[in-house]
């Protein structure tokens, strides 16, 4: 059987993995996100070693954005206009390949962690859904008709634009492009900024929840009124709060008002936006999924 290599790129670390899928993962190693030298060179050397000791067919990056997904174009595998200090116009997948002589498959974090839900989580069986992170940023990729989500490059959901009523709450947000687009009002330090305390801190019965929640849902009904998606997956360290769940399934239902008439929304909200089936470990398998990928074109 084809062994593969995944690497999960996140902004605050990485995860490099070898293996076939969720029940075989061979070896793994993380380390902090410091700058793409030394990064890419910790990777390299994780891969090589595995190499050795068992060929690889195909590796693939999921990594934090933007980025340049297209393989037609002359800057693939790079890291493009990222804020992450160090990493703006970073050749990604160029020195993995040079390096370990393998096919290379690059996304999103998110379009990655959708691709390991599609073949072995949340996912499975739907050509059409769309996987959510909420964490230190939000993100959001998914599957339409079969395949990531590309486009022009590729789509950047949290920054969306959504209402924010300022008298009820007059936190400006954090990002920085925006102030508050759906991640500057919803990620994880858009929760600490406008309640001072981190948000693993919040009570689970804080009035911060159904605040939260409330803009989730406007973000999700954009979502489910633009893309139709069959299923919605919603992950990240701020969806670690399981409460969350039934109050974004209520605050949805309220706002489409009846309008799309799907069992899935009317009747079964609770299957229809849910957590993932591989908890935290979609990235990391999503990395896995997408030297399947590679190993094939
Ligand atoms: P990253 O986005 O860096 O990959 P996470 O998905 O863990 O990492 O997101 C980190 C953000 O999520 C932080 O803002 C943190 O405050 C928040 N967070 C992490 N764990 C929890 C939790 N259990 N409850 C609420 N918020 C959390
Ligand atoms: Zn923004």
């Amino acid at each position: 059987m084809a062994l593969y290599g995944g690497i999960e790129a996140g902004g605050t670390k990485f995860v490099c993995a070898v293996g076939t899928g969720p029940d075989d993962i061979r070896d793994e190693i993380r380390f902090p996100t410091t700058s793409p030298e030394e990064n890419i060179s910790q990777a390299i050397a994780f891969f090589r070693e595995q190499h050795k000791k068992e060929p690889l067919t195909a590796l693939g990056v999921a990594c934090f954005g933007p980025l340049d997904p297209d393989p037609h174009s002359p800057k693939f595998g790079y890291v493009t206009t990222t804020p992450k200090v160090g990493w703006a116009q970073t050749n990604f997948v160029g020195p993995l390949r040079q390096a370990l002589g393998l096919p290379v498959g690059f996304d999103t974090d998110v379009n990655g962690a959708a691709l390991g839900e599609w073949r072995w989580g949340a996912g499975q069986g739907l050509d059409n859904f769309v996987y959510l992170t909420i964490g230190t940023g939000l993100g959001g990729g998914g599957i339409i008709n079969g395949k990531p989500i590309h486009g022009l490059i590729h789509s950047e959901m949290g920054h969306m634009l959504i209402p924010h009523n300022w008298d009820a709450d007059p936190y400006s947000g954090f990002c920085p492009y925006h102030g508050d687009c759906w991640e500057g009002l919803c990620a994880g330090p858009a929760l600490e900024g406008r309640w001072q305390t981190r948000a693993e801190n919040l009570p689970p019965d804080h009035n911060a929840w159904d605040l939260e929640a409330h803009y989730l849902a406007l973000g999700l009904h954009n979502i489910i009124c633009t893309l139709s998606p069959q299923r919605i997956i919603m992950g990240g360290g701020v969806m670690e709060q399981r409460q969350l769940f039934a109050l974004v399934h209520n605050h949805v239902y309220t706002l489409l008002n009846g309008y799309i008439q799907s069992v899935q929304i009317l009747e079964n909200m609770d299957k229809y936006i849910v957590p993932p089936g591989l908890g935290n470990r979609s990235g990391v398998l999503g990395a896995i999924a997408l030297a399947e990928i590679a190993a094939v074109n």
